[in-house]
């Protein structure tokens, strides 16, 4: 908890890649952490599983069939339905316990949210079960806070996130606690914070965005409060040298110019490293810039390695991270492959081996 607030790290997707059982595992030796969110009640099951034993909030859709979970595993489910709610209410006569349950709000992202003339429909549901009476949480999502600088359309969301807020109290559904913040708004609007934060990847140590960045750097913040805290590596596992106009890999889509030194990095898209990256990003090792050349396969790339001395077989390559003081990020990647640093990180395969280290 921090001051009177409550604290929500998100771990979903794979903790952004990060490792779902790894992260669980270091959140609950953190006193200040008081939920984690995730998006479904599979990935709750993982996280009480690994022995998270405090709260959490499941953020995507909650199936009917899933309604028995929410009291085997003591989740929170984010509620959009009057169905799942109902069925929520009977399992709470059925059982004599009490259930909380989050109202997500439509206030522009037009994904998951409850519209104002629903209110009605919930109130009657709330009032026919008496173990569930209320909400326990009101919340909404920003459409619009990492991806520019303007954020009058956030500022939209949060002023009817407001109005509907209080016609929810009118209805006689005053909750416990209301929940907005992403990374951006948290680092951005002080009023986003309400009762609960719920970031994820500034939690990872990276900005959402440039934008974010920019705009935060704007109200006088301090430039380096993120510092990712993954990096991504892996061992050569073949040298060769290789003749000029060659072609190298599926295609033949790079051919060399003169005698080549490339090194096979057991790594493809299959690992989450992206297709677009072919011809287009480089690794690090030694410090040096090793380019990718041709394709990326499934479970392998080739980069060059002609002008850097002294590497051996097992030599490490770092795909993401710092190596000698030269630095490779996600962002990077995420611009060479056209999308942005969320999934690139999310997208690494979960069946890579997670290290935590000092
Ligand atoms: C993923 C998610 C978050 C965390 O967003 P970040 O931009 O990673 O901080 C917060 N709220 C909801 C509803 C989410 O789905």
């Amino acid at each position: 908890m921090a001051g009177d607030r409550l604290f929500a790290v998100c771990v979903k997707a794979n903790a952004y890649g990060h490792g779902m059982p790894e992260m669980v595992s270091l959140l609950t030796e953190i006193p200040g952490v008081d939920y984690l969110t995730v998006h479904s009640a599979d990935e709750a099951r993982v996280c009480r599983a690994y022995g998270w034993t405090k709260e959490i909030i499941v953020l995507g859709p909650l199936s009917p069939w899933e309604v028995g979970d929410l009291f085997e595993y003591n989740l929170q489910p984010t509620v959009v339905s009057k169905t799942v709610l109902e069925r929520i209410g009977k399992e709470c006569e059925k059982r004599n316990q009490s259930a909380r349950v989050h109202l997500k709000l439509e206030t522009g992202t037009n994904r998951q949210g409850i519209t104002e003339n629903e209110i009605e429909q919930f109130a009657v549901v709330f009032k026919k079960y008496k173990q569930l009476s209320r909400p326990f949480g009101l919340s909404t999502h920003f459409a619009n806070i990492e991806d520019t600088t303007n954020h009058e359309y956030a500022q939209s969301q949060l002023k009817e996130f407001n109005r509907l807020a209080g016609l929810f109290n009118k209805a006689g559904l005053k909750p416990t606690i209301r929940h907005t913040a992403c990374s951006a708004a948290l680092v951005l609007f002080d009023k986003t914070k309400f009762d609960l934060v719920r970031p994820g990847i500034s939690i990872y140590g990276h900005w959402p965005s440039k934008e974010t960045h920019l705009s935060y750097r704007l109200t006088g913040g301090e430039n380096d409060i993120f510092h990712p805290v993954m990096s991504w590596r892996a061992r050569i596992t073949q040298i060769k040298k290789v003749p000029a106009d060659s072609f190298v890999g599926y295609g033949c889509t790079y051919r060399t110019t003169s005698v080549a030194r490339l090194a096979i990095i057991p790594v493809g898209y299959y690992d989450g490293y992206s297709r677009a990256l072919s011809n287009q990003a480089y690794v690090l090792i030694k410090g040096k810039r090793a380019p990718v050349r041709g394709r990326v396969c499934m479970n392998l790339i080739m980069v060059d390695i002609s002008d850097i001395k002294g590497i051996k077989l097992g030599e490490i390559a770092t795909l993401i991270g710092t190596d000698n003081g030269q630095t490779l990020s996600a962002e990077q990647l995420a611009d060479w492959s056209g999308t942005i640093n969320y999934e690139i990180l999310a997208r690494i395969s979960p069946e890579t081996t997670r290290v935590i280290s000092d």
